[in-house]
Formats: C-alpha cells, structure tokens, sequence
C-alpha cells in the first residue's frame, strides 16, 4: 500500500487526503495547527463562498496562469458541489455564480470534510509543524520538532502567507525549497489598499456604492461596482478588493472612484446648479445633498479648495462642473497595501513550471506534489481560490495515490 503525507490540513491539503485515501493509499495528514481547516472556517466572512459556477482559466493569475487549466477542466465548480453533495453537504449558487453552504455556515464544510477524513482512516497529525522534508532511497522522511516518519509520496498543501491571522505561513515555500524548487517573489490580492489622500481619513467609517476603476497612466487595469469602506489608512470593502491586485501589480497606480455611480457628470453638474437656484440659502457644503452621502459631499467640496460655509451662490458653473468631475473620478493614489496579515490571497509563489499541471507532481522531485495556494497561482474575488485548492488538491491526491 503507498503511503501518502499531506503537509497541511487546510482545504488543498484536505481534499488531496480524501482523493489518495479513496484510491487506496495509507494517508497522514500533518496540520501545525490544533485543529484542521482554520482558515476554512473564516472564509466568505463566515459563510464559506466555496467556488464559483464560472470558474476558468481567465480568473487565475500567475507567471503562468495557464498552469490552473488542467485541473480546473477536470475538477471544477460542478465536481466540487458533487464532491460535498456526496459528502452530504449541500451548496446553493447566487446570482453572479458564487456557491454557499446551504447551511451558510464554513463550519460545515471543514466539520464534513473533517468527518470524511476520519471515516476514511486517514492519520491526523494535529499540531504538528512539519520542519524538513527528506529524501530517502524510496521516498521520504517527513521531520517535526519530536519525531519523523517515512513516507512514499508527499504532498506539499501548506497554502501561502496570506491570512496570518488564520494559519498564513511562508513554511511552505520553505519544505519545497528544501529540496529545490524556487518561489518567485510574493505579494498581495483581495487587501486593502492604503493611500494618502487625506479624503480617506474624513470620510473614515463611510461605506459607499461606487464605480471602482484602476488607473495607471490614464490607462485603465481593472475595474468593479460595489461597497468601498474609507479606512484612516485608505480603502477597504468587496469592490476594493476585487481590484487590489491590479492596484499593486504596479508603482504608480490611482484608484478612481465614482461616488455618483446613477447619474452622469453632466446631468449632475445641472443638479448642483439646480440646488444653488431652487435653495439658495444653503452654503457650498450642501450642494451635493440628495446626489450622494451628505458626509463624502462636504469632503468633495473641501478636496477641490471650496469652503464649505460660503453661500451656495457663489458656484459658478465652471465649478459645479468642477465638482461633478470630482464626485466621478475621485482619486486615490496607493501607496501599499495592508500586508499578509490582513490578505485572502498570496500573489507569487512557488513557481509552477517546476511542476506538472496535469499531475500536480515535480518536476525535479518524483514523488513529490504541491497543491493550493503554495503554487505561483491565485485567483479573483468570489469562490475562485477555494476552487483552485479543491481542483488542485483533488488531482494531487489522485496522481499521488496512482501506483
Ligand atoms: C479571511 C479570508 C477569507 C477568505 N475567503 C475566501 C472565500 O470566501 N472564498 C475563496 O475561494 N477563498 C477565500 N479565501 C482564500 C482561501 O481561504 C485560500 O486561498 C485557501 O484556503 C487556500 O487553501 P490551501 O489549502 O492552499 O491553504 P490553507 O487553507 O491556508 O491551508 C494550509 C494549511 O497548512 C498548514 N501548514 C502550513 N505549514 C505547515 C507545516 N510546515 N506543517 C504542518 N502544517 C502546515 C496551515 O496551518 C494551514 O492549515 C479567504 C482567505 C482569507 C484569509
């Protein structure tokens, strides 16, 4: 019987231990955390948003985004929910193709996954952190702090650096690099942004609906519609997030917000004009009421060099359409990020040609397999990145088992 050890119990790690066990293999699962599927647990704010029904190629990234395709194509979205549904988890897909829980709870996913495991008599090491992984005349030799066992085939699913808080770690990079594979250099994706511009720091706790654009050079990178939150060190909130990694693919980048997403710049220009004709006894710092909040108005008003006290009769036309301009395009140069502590996702890491996608095995190791996030692969907001563990953990876990 092949022995199988899968470092790392989080949802790549997990699901290549049921594959492997379902095949016949022996399987130890080594989690350095107490228990497994920590960062599971937290996913989708709690609810677990566990892959998207239009999951392809085009929503990953990395040096080479392309090496997702195999896997995807043979596990994807629909496998993934017959995959639960098999182990008696029910999904429900939303509107733009994002798959629940019907629960809409994690807990059940990582408690099934964690059940299955157990009926499947795969060994959990919990608590285990798995320092080196040594090569042996026929296989390995998995080594923590107080012992080592002998394995035949390895699965590296130690996932990436993102997430700290949940079990994020850089050991992963490590083991592989240990026995010869490189990492390119890592980053962020689905952070917070950080920016100077002091309209962050005013309209602090505000959460707006927005047009979302990055922009770098006049040229546009990514955009998206949906809740910005201002933060004392920048942006936050879904639509933030969905372009954070366009926003720092680069130096330089400006994100564009449009606070007035229902209404052109002209026809809003004609509004605030309206407003100084029908009340002229208000003061500039009103002239936006009733075209977006009251709170990001005045900080529009004081951000393009108005005084907010003055009477509203003083707007001229050029400056309402000063204004108009500013409400669609506020801009917010980044500056960085909120670091992997604060990250869902590991931009980089180790690099996948040294792998191959259709078995998910080394390329300088044989019997040594990496999977999930550990790989130079991430993907966009929205059940992508659970779906590219599941995919490439399933297909680690079946080629590893293979005799
Ligand atoms: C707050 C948050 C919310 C998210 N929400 C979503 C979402 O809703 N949908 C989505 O698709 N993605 C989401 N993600 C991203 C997703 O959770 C990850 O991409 C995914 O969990 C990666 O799976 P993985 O198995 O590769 O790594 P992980 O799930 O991180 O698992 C790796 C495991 O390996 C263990 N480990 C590491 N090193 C060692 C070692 N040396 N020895 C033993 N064990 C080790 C770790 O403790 C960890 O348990 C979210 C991420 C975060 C942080």
């Amino acid at each position: 019987m092949i022995t199988v050890a899968v470092i790392g119990g989080g949802a790549a790690g997990m699901m290549a231990a049921l594959e492997a066990a379902s095949r016949g293999a022996a399987v130890s699962v080594f989690e350095r955390q107490s228990r497994v599927g920590r960062k599971l647990a937290v996913t989708g704010n709690g609810r677990c948003n566990l892959t998207n029904m239009n999951a392809s190629p085009a929503a990953y990234h990395g040096s080479d985004s392309g090496f997702a395709a195999a896997a995807l194509k043979r596990y994807g979205p629909e496998e993934t929910r017959a995959f639960f549904r098999d182990l008696g988890l029910l999904t429900v897909s939303e509107g733009d193709g994002r798959v629940y829980p019907l629960s809409d709870t994690s807990g059940s996913v990582v408690d099934v996954l964690r059940y299955a495991m157990e009926s499947a008599g795969v060994r959990l090491y919990a608590g285990c952190e798995v320092q080196r992984l040594e090569r042996t005349g026929s296989g390995f030799r998995i080594v923590w702090r107080e012992g080592s066992v002998p394995a035949d085939r390895v699965i590296v699913a130690c996932g990436g650096m993102a997430g700290e808080r949940f079990g994020g770690t850089k050991l992963g990079y490590g083991l592989l690099e240990g026995l010869g594979h490189r990492c390119t250099p890592l980053g962020c994706s689905l952070v917070q942004l950080r920016s100077d511009n002091p309209g962050c720091r005013s309209l602090k706790g505000i959460r707006a609906d927005a047009g979302v654009r990055v922009l770098y050079r006049g040229e546009t990178l990514a955009a998206a519609v949906g809740e910005v939150q201002f933060t004392d060190y920048g942006l936050s909130g879904p639509a933030v997030f969905e372009v954070s990694r366009a926003a720092l693919s680069r130096r330089g980048t400006v994100v564009s917000l449009d606070l007035a997403r229902d209404i052109g710049e002209e026809a809003l220009a004609e509004m605030l004009l309206r407003r100084k004709m029908n009340t002229p006894q208000l003061t500039l710092g009103d002239v936006f009421l009733g075209t977006v909040q009251n709170r990001v108005g005045r900080v529009l008003v004081s951000a393009a060099g108005l005084k907010a006290s003055e009477s509203i009769g003083a707007l001229k036309e050029k400056t309402a359409r000063g204004l108009a301009a500013l409400a669609k395009h506020f801009e917010f140069p980044v500056t960085g990020d909120m670091g992997a502590a604060n990250a869902q996702v590991t931009v980089g890491g180790i690099r996948t040609g040294e792998f191959d996608p259709e078995t998910m095995e080394s390329r300088l190791v044989p019997g040594l397999y990496a999977c999930g996030e550990v790989l130079d692969i991430d993907g966009d907001c929205g059940g992508y990145n659970l779906q590219w563990a599941w995919s490439s953990g399933r297909l680690a876990g079946k080629s590893a088992a293979e005799v």
